[in-house]
């Protein structure tokens, strides 16, 4: 399917900042009409053929530029039960890439430029998330120890405590992405989402929007999930038990129950910035603003900075290969 607009015939998108239906052609709102047609194999507006993945649920034509969507792979089995709708536009992706990266020393002169920019899309990433209720117990031995000195002898007293804990925690909505495509290093740096903006799924809001269905089913997937809940329980038990000048484990049992599991997919801005033959990719949460990736090293623009800037090359080259986390 998609959304023409009945005023002028051009494709309509969901604007993020509007919050609604838009025609970016004649600036209409609420003028779009749905074209049912679902082929996967031509394009539905002007018939070009189009190139895509088996998990492709959305995508733009390559001839005519239409943002299409294919209802078998946002219904049935594939149907999204919630959505998280762009909430940063384009313009506004690219504001955020923009004051993180214009006026670092050695970005590429064209790294910015509009050209580059149109290159942007916006994604709709498959995610599940999973519910876990946690149950953990520790039993231990601690030890504090005081010293102090009188005269010309030093005591020393060691205290013995018997630790136990019994923690139950609920973690609700644990990510993980379910797009072989997407990096989960870089998913799990596009944490943290609101939540609370999720809502029911309808297709128009993936119009504009490039999409995938699941790659992988949620079974398949919980042990990433478990694997955060792992860390997050132990993280909350150190806490719990911190302050000891040792800690001998009795025993400890930790104890996992996923209930329950729901299907959804999150706005994510890619930008694909090619630079002598490299390709960097910058990723901005749709939602959130949040940007994730690592400038780009432009050796002309270093050689211009001249002799005294060269120095600090070295070290920036050891950081342009890690991923930069910024909030
Ligand atoms: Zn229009
Ligand atoms: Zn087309």
């Amino acid at each position: 399917m998609f959304f023409k607009c009945k005023n002028c015939g051009g494709n309509t998108v969901y604007a993020p900042d509007k919050k609604r239906m838009y025609c970016p052609h004649c600036e209409s709102t609420d003028s779009e009409e749905k074209i049912e047609d679902n082929s996967l194999v031509q394009c539905a507006n002007c018939g070009a053929p189009l190139q895509m993945s088996e998990y492709t649920s959305a995508c733009r034509c390559g001839h005519c530029g239409m943002y299409l969507i294919f209802d078998e792979r946002v219904s049935g089995s594939y149907e999204p039960h919630m959505i998280l709708p762009f909430r940063v536009s384009r313009e506004q992706a690219a504001a955020h890439l923009e004051s993180e990266f214009s006026n670092r020393l050695f970005a590429p002169s064209d790294f910015m430029s509009a050209k580059s920019l149109e290159k942007m899309e916006g994604i709709y990433v498959p995610f599940w998330l999973y519910d876990y209720d946690v149950n953990y117990d520790f039993a231990g031995e601690g030890t504090r120890i005081r010293t102090w000195r009188s005269g010309d002898t030093e005591y020393t007293e060691t205290s013995y405590y018997e630790v136990i804990r019994k923690m139950n925690a609920d973690f609700e909505r644990v990510p993980a992405d379910a797009s072989f495509v997407m990096e989960d290093g870089i998913m799990d740096l596009m944490e943290p989402y609101n939540y609370q903006e999720l809502t029911g799924f309808v297709p128009k809001y993936m119009s504009g929007f490039l999409g995938e269905r699941y790659n992988q089913p949620a079974e398949e997937l919980a042990v990433r999930a478990a694997g955060k809940v792992k860390e997050a329980s132990e993280n909350l038990l150190q806490s719990s038990i911190a302050g000891y000048t040792t800690m001998r484990t009795y025993h400890k049992n930790l104890n996992l129950q996923k209930k329950d599991t729901c299907y959804v997919l999150m706005p994510v801005w890619q930008y694909v910035y090619r630079y002598r033959d490299k390709t960097y990719l910058y990723h901005v949460n749709g939602q959130t603003g949040k940007v994730v990736g690592a400038t780009p090293v432009s050796k002309e623009k270093v050689i211009a900075y001249g002799v005294s800037v060269f120095a600090m090359v070295t070290a920036i080259c050891g950081l342009a290969v890690h991923v930069l986390e910024i909030l």
